[in-house]
């Protein structure tokens, strides 16, 4: 990777960023950074920029919320252009006309999708995939799910990563805590009604494999009135958790973590969240229509760094199933993929159809990766597709085009949202929080976002 900016003697290069997720912004940014001659726009299905930063971060980690702040200036560049509610794909613009648009397209679209656990009752109503969970009280606009702690006393997340931690403490923290966030209010509401007083957070592996980082879990034992339980007997299961010695050091600090819990004496407390490991679910078992427990397998280490099951089962009640077993791309329009990773080929972030470079088009964040690594990680990553896109400027910019793709966009019928809509939104957000007695509250439906940003 070249670390000098690359110098093009040659006209301003076009370049349309799909997606305005942390990977979207950091990649419009080193282009901008490396190439005085570089016009960016960047495009997103939402009125809102940030992807999951405001989509999926959840509400009480404000600090991590508040690194929209620094993608901000870079969508505010002069040489930056926010196009919201532009869709790329099936009902949007064809993949195909945007390549005409611009001399490159770059593909930051995420992982849209969930991973399923293919077993029997996966479908019953009260199991939810965590993606769902998130999407309701992110205030996703697609979001049209509702009720998931209504009728729930006892809730099983399967998974043991840092979004399964996520759903775990909002289902934990209580309306005091939740208020100054920007949660929307319906999901605020029911929260504070919720009666879910028994959270189950269970792992088909051992503790030492969890994927969770310390930090967040650790957190887990600071909410209020909440004790976190563990199986000290589970736990000994792991050898790693015996001996933590060879272990790379953040998994030794969770089996730290762990181990003080493990030692600690149970205190009354209105929520309990249990950590459980060695489980496998193998079925979500029917109450009345709608989930009522969770069918696991125990299992054991087999010895290659995996788990087998031992025959022996055990049921935990849960009228909430939340699965949270990993994120999945989806395949975009026109574009190669490889389903078994949900990412598109490529070679340093230039797409490869049938293992050749396709000229001017690229990847950048978790569909070129997979949805592994912190918002930080997409930085790096954004960097290396930037820089071979400039590496092929000087032949990506013989391409003609048909002018200000903006004029293109509105000559086919599609008005985005430019920034000043996208400010509209912020500025009914605040406004909204007002009203409610509460500090910025964010906008839940199509409706509500087109309507601010349109100034209706
Ligand atoms: C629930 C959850 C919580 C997380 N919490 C944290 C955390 O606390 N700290 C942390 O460091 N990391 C966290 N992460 C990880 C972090 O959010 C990701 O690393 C990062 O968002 C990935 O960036 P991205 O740009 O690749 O994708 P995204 O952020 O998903 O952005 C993709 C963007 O593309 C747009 N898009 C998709 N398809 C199209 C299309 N066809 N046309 C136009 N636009 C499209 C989407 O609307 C979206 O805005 C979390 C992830 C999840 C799922």
């Amino acid at each position: 990777m070249s670390a000098t900016p690359l110098v093009r003697s040659s006209a301003v290069l076009r370049v349309a960023v799909v997606g305005s997720g942390p990977s979207g912004c950091y990649t419009a940014q080193s282009l901008v950074q490396q190439d005085p001659d570089v016009l960016v726009d960047v495009l997103d299905r939402l009125p809102c920029p940030y992807g999951l930063v405001r989509y999926g971060v959840a509400p009480d980690h404000e600090k991590i919320k508040s690194l929209q702040t620094s993608l901000r200036t870079i969508l505010e560049h002069e040489r930056v252009r926010f196009l919201g509610g532009v869709g790329i794909g099936p009902g949007g613009v064809p993949a195909e006309r945007l390549r005409e648009l611009y001399h490159a397209v770059v593909y930051c679209v995420g992982a849209a999708t969930d991973r399923h656990l293919g077993i029997p009752g996966e479908e019953l109503p009260g199991s939810w995939s965590a993606t769902e969970f998130v999407s309701w009280y992110s205030a996703h606009p697609d979001s049209a799910a509702d009720g998931f702690v209504a009728g729930a006393r006892s809730a099983v997340v399967i998974g043991v990563g840092n979004v399964a931690v996520d759903v775990t403490r909002m289902l934990a923290r209580g309306v005091t805590e939740l208020s100054p966030t920007d949660i929307p209010h319906p999901a605020l509401t029911a929260l504070a009604a919720s009666r879910v007083t028994e959270v189950h957070m269970v792992g088909r592996r051992g503790p030492s494999q969890a994927r969770f980082t310390t930090k967040e879990l650790r957190e887990l034992g600071s909410l209020p009135d909440t004790e976190v339980a563990v199986h000290a007997e589970e736990l000994a299961r792991d050898p790693a958790y015996l001996d933590p010695s060879a272990l790379p050091a953040p998994q030794r600090r969770n089996v730290e973590v762990l181990r003080g819990w493990a030692a600690a004496e149970s205190r009354p407390s209105a929520h309990r969240i249990s950590l459980r490991f060695f489980l496998r679910p193998v079925e979500l078992l029917a109450n009345g229509g709608r989930v009522g427990a969770v069918r696991f397998e125990r299992t054991v280490p087999d010895g290659r760094g995996g788990v087998r099951g031992t025959g022996e089962f055990e049921e935990i009640e849960a009228q909430l199933v939340l699965r949270s077993v990993g994120y999945l791309g989806v395949p975009l329009e026109g574009l190669p993929f490889d389903p078994a990773t949900g990412t598109v080929p490529h070679l340093g972030g230039r797409v490869l159809r049938e293992g050749t470079v396709a000229p001017g088009e690229y990847v950048a964040g978790w569909i070129k990766r997979g949805p592994t690594g912190v918002i930080g990680t997409n930085r790096p990553c954004a960097k290396e597709t930037a820089t071979s896109l400039l590496e092929d400027a000087s032949t990506l910019v013989h391409k003609d085009l048909p002018g200000d793709p903006l004029e293109a966009l509105r000559a086919a019928g599609v008005e985005p949202v430019g920034w000043s809509g996208w400010c509209a939104i912020e500025a009914a957000e605040a406004e909204l929080g007002a009203s409610l007695g509460r500090g910025v509250v964010k906008l839940p439906d199509w409706q509500s976002l087109m309507n601010a940003a349109r100034g209706r």
